[in-house]
């Protein structure tokens, strides 16, 4: 638990011990201090077989991976790039540094998810208007995967690829299938509050070679494969490092048991906002699939007589956090002047929307002070 924090019971704080000391410690004295090493390429290979990829590039950032796709394929001025408006602002960042243009795409009641319907809409028009769209970028809100069939069905008849950001939902499936299988290509994140964490780190996850091999050596300087230093296209520094990936592969070897923490927190969640009117949980009736990695409620303050801002201010008192869902991008300052598709669901959702504590390291103490702090103020 953070001691710089003043909640004693946190929102997903990062769920580490003992193993994950073992494995840091390891690769240390094997010596491999690099951003290279047998830990990465094991890492890489994990990751790739649970989710059946076949090809993973570790890199030092979920946002590193979504901004060398996007400069792998081409992606730049004078392009314009649909994505979920009800997201991070890491998503729309990266479409900004390739100095491509965002549009916002808004998002279904139920999930807070991309539209489809406004998708299409999004597509239809940018198109009619001569408008150059290479790629989208959906994002799998809180750990609950789009509707992959639609929004890929959609983007390929309009040409575009899909760019699935999936930080949020590794270890979640949609149709059976694993998150960050989907699209053209996808990203997940090993920050400190995600599901799993290398505590800062990301994976670029492909089924197709060539971007995988480019987006591996632009991430390492773009180094030529010569013996001296020869560089024919600008390169970053964005690998993951050699202790970051033993860290992940402790983690990933625990990733079954974080989820099904998450998940029984999620099902009490459930249970104790049964009868609550006018409170439901985002992400809708069916989450079989999600990885639960925050459950946020909704709150219709006509129907619950409170809102959900009061109850964040009973659970701040009694020391427990809880947090807004995303603002969504086309309200941020830094997106004057940006264009999108709007129902304007992500405003109403991020009104009336609250994430509650979801940790896998929350102990069973720590979640009765959550459920008891909202038992009685509901
Ligand atoms: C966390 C997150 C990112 C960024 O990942 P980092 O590893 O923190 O760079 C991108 N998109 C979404 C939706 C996220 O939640």
């Amino acid at each position: 638990m953070s001691t710089q924090s003043t909640f004693s019971v946190l929102l997903s704080a990062p769920d580490t011990g003992g193993l994950e000391q073992e494995y840091v410690m390891r690769a240390m004295k094997s010596g491999w201090v690099a951003p290279a090493g047998p830990d990465l390429t094991a890492f890489e290979e994990e990751v790739a077989q649970r989710v059946g990829v076949a090809h993973v590039v570790g890199l030092s950032s979920g946002t590193a991976a979504l901004h060398l796709a996007l400069v792998s394929w081409g992606v730049g001025p004078g392009d314009v790039v649909p994505v979920s408006t009800f997201t991070f602002a890491a998503t729309v960042n990266a479409i900004r540094y390739v100095g491509a243009e965002p549009h916002f795409v808004d998002c279904d009641e139920e999930t807070g998810n991309m539209s489809p319907a406004l998708l299409e809409q999004a597509l239809t028009e940018l198109k009619a208007a001569g408008t150059s769209v290479p790629v989208v970028v959906p994002v799998d809100m809180l750990g609950k995967c789009i509707d992959y069939t639609a929004i890929i069905d959609i983007a390929r008849a309009h040409g575009a690829k899909v760019l699935c950001d999936a930080a949020e939902s590794f270890g979640a499936t949609y149709d059976g299938k694993p998150a960050g299988s989907f699209g053209d290509a996808s990203v997940i994140s090993f920050n400190g509050n995600k599901i799993m964490t290398t505590s800062g780190g990301g994976m670029l996850l492909t089924n197709d070679e060539a971007l995988a091999a480019h987006v591996k050596k632009l991430s390492t300087q773009a180094r030529e494969p010569v013996p001296h230093y020869e560089h024919t296209e600008v390169g970053y520094n964005y690998r993951l490092s050699n202790i970051l990936a033993a860290l992940g592969r402790a983690q990933l070897s625990r990733l079954d048991d974080m989820l099904k923490r998450r998940r029984d927190w999620r099902d009490r969640y459930r249970a104790l906002f049964a009868n609550a009117p006018g409170v439901r949980i985002l992400g809708g009736a069916d989450d079989s699939g999600d990885n639960c990695w925050l459950t946020a409620i909704i709150v219709d303050p006509e129907l619950s007589q409170w809102t959900a801002q009061d109850l964040s201010q009973a659970l701040a008192d009694a020391g427990v956090e809880s947090r807004p869902v995303w603002k969504p991008m086309h309200l941020q300052p830094v997106s004057r002047g940006l264009n999108g598709t709007m129902n304007r669901m992500s405003e109403k959702l991020f009104a009336q929307g609250l994430t509650l504590p979801s940790g896998s390291a929350m102990t069973s103490v720590q979640f009765n002070t959550v459920t008891e702090t909202i038992q009685r103020f509901v």
